[in-house]
């Protein structure tokens, strides 16, 4: 019987986290300020702490995971990496098809690992209070979980539509110990003007980052932290892509292609970019972001320089984007919300070295409850994404014979986005692709320093 699980002594937590830029061809394009000019590391230091701004500038291959970090990580990790030996039979291919299960940190996703090592730096310098947004609820849940651990009082600024439609994350966020406010909120200034133009407003993770970062910027003792796109965060997670590569010796194997649901890009990242160091040296493997085709950022959006939240406060980063404005169609259940996309992945992928692809709503649905009856876990829609691509590619192989190793990131599970699920069953979802005026619309939004 050939392994299902394949395991890691806690021993072998990764020391050292992968930083890609080290690999990369050309270096990343620098981010603006709002004069155009490259901003210095000092920009960021009203928000960030110190250890957190190194790394974000880095070009070091490898810079080294804390004791303290590396012990509460062995809370969780290493995480397992399975054979998804039950889904295979169920698609009768050739393909072996494996995944790494992040659902098991305490908070449900990968979102923790790269938390641990934020509220780890901001707590060296003595910081107090982290100030963060959250959409769905599992990047405010990981820092509210960390927060505690830590003794840092976390303040969470959560998309309003998901604060009404998400109660029981904002349960988790109060059990440990974290405040959670709807955003748009008459806390900040950012959130009272966008109540004064939309009272309605939904809000949108775009809006919340413009609320946290604001209260962070005008108070001494407290910080902003970010789940996914910063560089530091995609490093943090790289501890699943390390832990993978080991596994995968361990049954003398290796991925042809790695899928990764991307949003941000810190778990496609996390899952990949171990996998890009391999290929920068010449391996053949294919990394492919897997995204929502109603918030499909890197396959349809602009690459050019935007702001990462909704107002302007924060330097502009040259990524794939929709516009800072974009507000994602309501009637979209699955996460992956955001405007914009990591700098790494989206220079990587403008230069052709990872893939990109957008999957629909019902389908990523159907894979996931697909995965659910086969392998048994439940998994979040946002990871449903990732499994969708997978499973398609596993059919084609069914087609064509070829026997391919395609590895996916389990980024979470679904326990707390059931609600979506009952939508599903009950045919209140429907394929939503965003419109090409909406996407030729943004182009006029972006910051004039964009088109220099
Ligand atoms: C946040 C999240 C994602 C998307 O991660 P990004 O780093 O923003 O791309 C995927 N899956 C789960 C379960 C998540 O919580």
């Amino acid at each position: 019987m050939s392994q299902t699980k394949i395991l890691l002594d806690e021993s072998e937590i990764p020391t050292h986290w992968y930083n890609v830029v080290a690999d990369m061809p050309n270096p990343p394009a620098p981010p603006l300020g709002p004069d155009g000019n490259p901003i210095g590391p000092d920009a960021l230091a009203a928000i960030f702490p110190p250890g957190l701004i190194e790394q974000e500038v880095s070009a070091e291959r490898w810079i080294e995971i804390p004791e303290e970090v590396r012990e509460i990580y062995q809370l969780w990790r290493p995480s397992p990496l399975y054979r998804a030996h039950r889904l295979e039979a169920a698609l009768g291919t050739p393909a072996k098809i494996y995944y790494k299960h992040e659902g098991v940190s305490p908070a449900g996703s990968h979102k923790p690992n790269t938390a641990v090592a934020q509220a780890y730096y901001n707590k060296q310098v003595g910081i107090k209070r982290l100030a963060t947004e959250t959409g769905a609820g599992q990047w405010g849940s990981s820092l509210a979980l960390v927060g505690k651990m830590f003794g840092i009082e976390v303040r969470v600024y959560m998309v309003k539509v998901s604060y009404e439609q998400k109660p029981f994350r904002r349960s988790m966020m109060h059990t440990w110990g974290a405040e959670v406010f709807a955003s748009p909120s008459e806390q900040t200034e950012s959130g009272r003007k966008i109540l004064a133009e939309d009272p309605d407003s939904p809000g949108s993770l775009g809006i919340a980052i413009s609320e946290a970062v604001e209260e962070a910027a005008s108070r001494k003792d407290t910080n902003y932290a970010l789940g996914s796109v910063l560089n530091h965060v995609l490093l943090h997670q790289t501890v699943i892509g390390q832990e993978a590569k080991k596994q995968f010796e361990i049954v003398g194997d290796y991925p042809d292609m790695v899928f990764a649901s991307c949003g941000g890009g810190s778990n496609f990242g996390g899952a990949a970019f171990p996998f890009f160091a391999d290929k920068a040296a010449g391996k053949e493997v294919r990394l492919v972001a897997v995204e929502p085709a109603s918030c499909p950022t890197l396959t349809r959006g602009h690459y050019a320089y935007d702001f990462g939240d909704a107002v302007g406060h924060t330097p502009l980063m040259k990524m794939y984007t929709l516009g800072h404005d974009f507000v994602p169609p309501g009637i979209h259940a699955g996460g992956l919300r955001y405007h914009g996309d990591s700098a790494l992945v989206s220079q990587l992928y403008n230069e052709g070295l990872i893939e990109a692809m957008a999957v629909h709503q019902l389908g990523t649905f159907e894979a996931g409850v697909q995965f659910a009856q086969t392998e048994g876990i439940i998994p979040a829609p946002e990871s449903s994404h990732a499994i969708r691509a997978c499973i398609d590619e596993a059919l084609k192989c069914k087609e064509t014979g070829e026997a391919k190793t395609l590895f996916f990131n389990l980024s979470g599970h679904g326990h707390f986005d059931m609600a979506s699920y009952d939508k599903y069953f009950s045919g209140e979802l429907v394929d939503y692709e965003y419109p090409a005026e909406a996407i030729d619309k943004a182009l006029h939004h972006l910051p004039k320093v964009a088109m220099a």
